[in-house]
């Protein structure tokens, strides 16, 4: 009940402009944000990657309904692209095709995801394309496969709680597409995505699985030490080596957990969000676990 109702907050206008005008607000949110500018997430990614830690970039901000909107979107990430390329970071970006026009028009979406990945392409970086609610799943899905970019250049991701991702998964290990496999993180109907956190879980283990089975280069981005300890045993297993696949974690979360892998010789890809648009990220952190929000609430009391 209280994820869905800070997942329905995370939609609302009022709570937004009082979190966001308070100084408060900024300081609880940068527990998971790198900052407000691009210098902030430069820094922190210089940190992380000082840390033995891959990164991915993410700007902020989700669906755009001017094209205007969408081309500055596109505008900054080819400005992240190429600070990553001139200081030598060892990073990625993470868009969203909503910010980059989809829900204006599927084509401008398709051209702006090209100059990203021919730029990331050019430099040697990557571009992930966020998976968003279901509304999304067959117009990302369409995009991304007309792109036809290089595997080593743009992937996509693949979430366990929606009931079609075993044969998404099929059509894109078919083409050999690199994947990130998260739960998800949105609010959906029972008719497209497990109810039942279990079932969630298996989900995620049976592709997990399938995943590592393929030869191909994967994420798997979790907190859970659960699907962590999954991913681990199936590849030892299987003898897939450590380096041909990475866990992906979101800054600021299970900073313990990511040294740990780190420090036994996995590979661990830090997501890092920064930009001013960081309210409904921010919520949906909070919806995932009570002790998030139970942390906000003290500083609040002790504020
Ligand atoms: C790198 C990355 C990229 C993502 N990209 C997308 C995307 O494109 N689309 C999308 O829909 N979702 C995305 N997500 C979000 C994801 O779908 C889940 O909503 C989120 O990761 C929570 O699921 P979980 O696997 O971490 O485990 P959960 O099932 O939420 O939690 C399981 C256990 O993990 C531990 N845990 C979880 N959160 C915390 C925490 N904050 N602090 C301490 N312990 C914790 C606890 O032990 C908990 O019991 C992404 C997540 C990551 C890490």
């Amino acid at each position: 009940m209280l994820r869905s109702l800070l997942l329905y907050l995370s939609d609302r206008q009022l709570p937004k402009r009082l979190l966001l005008r308070s100084a408060l607000g900024r300081k609880l949110a940068s527990r998971f944000i790198a900052g407000e500018t691009l210098d902030d997430a430069i820094r922190v990614a210089r940190e992380l990657n000082g840390k033995g830690f891959e990164v991915t970039l993410d700007f902020l901000g989700e669906s755009v309904h001017e094209a205007a909107a969408a081309e500055e979107a596109t505008r900054v990430y080819l400005s992240i692209l190429d600070r990553i390329a001139s200081e030598k970071l060892r990073s990625h970006i993470s868009i969203k095709l909503t910010q980059l026009g989809l829900d204006i028009d599927e084509a401008q979406a398709q051209r702006n995801l090209e100059r990203l990945w021919r730029r990331a392409h050019a430099i040697g970086s990557f571009v992930r394309i966020d998976m968003e609610n279901s509304a999304h799943t067959d117009a990302t899905l369409r995009v991304f496969h007309a792109a036809q970019a290089p595997p080593e250049s743009l992937g996509i991701v693949i979430q366990s709680y929606l009931r079609r991702s075993e044969q998404d998964v099929d059509e894109l290990l078919r083409r050999g597409a690199r994947i990130r496999l998260c739960k998800g993180a949105y609010k959906e109907p029972e008719s497209v995505a497990f109810p039942d956190k279990a079932d969630v879980d298996r989900s995620y283990i049976r592709l997990t699985e399938r995943l590592l089975a393929s030869g191909i280069y994967h994420a798997f981005a979790t907190h859970d030490s659960k699907m962590v300890e999954a991913a681990k045993a199936f590849a030892r297993a299987r003898g897939v080596a450590p380096e041909a696949f990475e866990f992906q974690m979101l800054h600021g979360i299970r900073r313990g957990l990511q040294r740990e892998l780190v420090r036994q010789g996995y590979r661990v890809r830090v997501y890092v969000p920064y930009g001013h648009q960081w309210y409904p990220y921010f919520m949906r952190r909070l919806a995932e676990r009570p002790a998030n929000l139970l942390f906000l609430i003290r500083n609040l009391l002790r504020g």
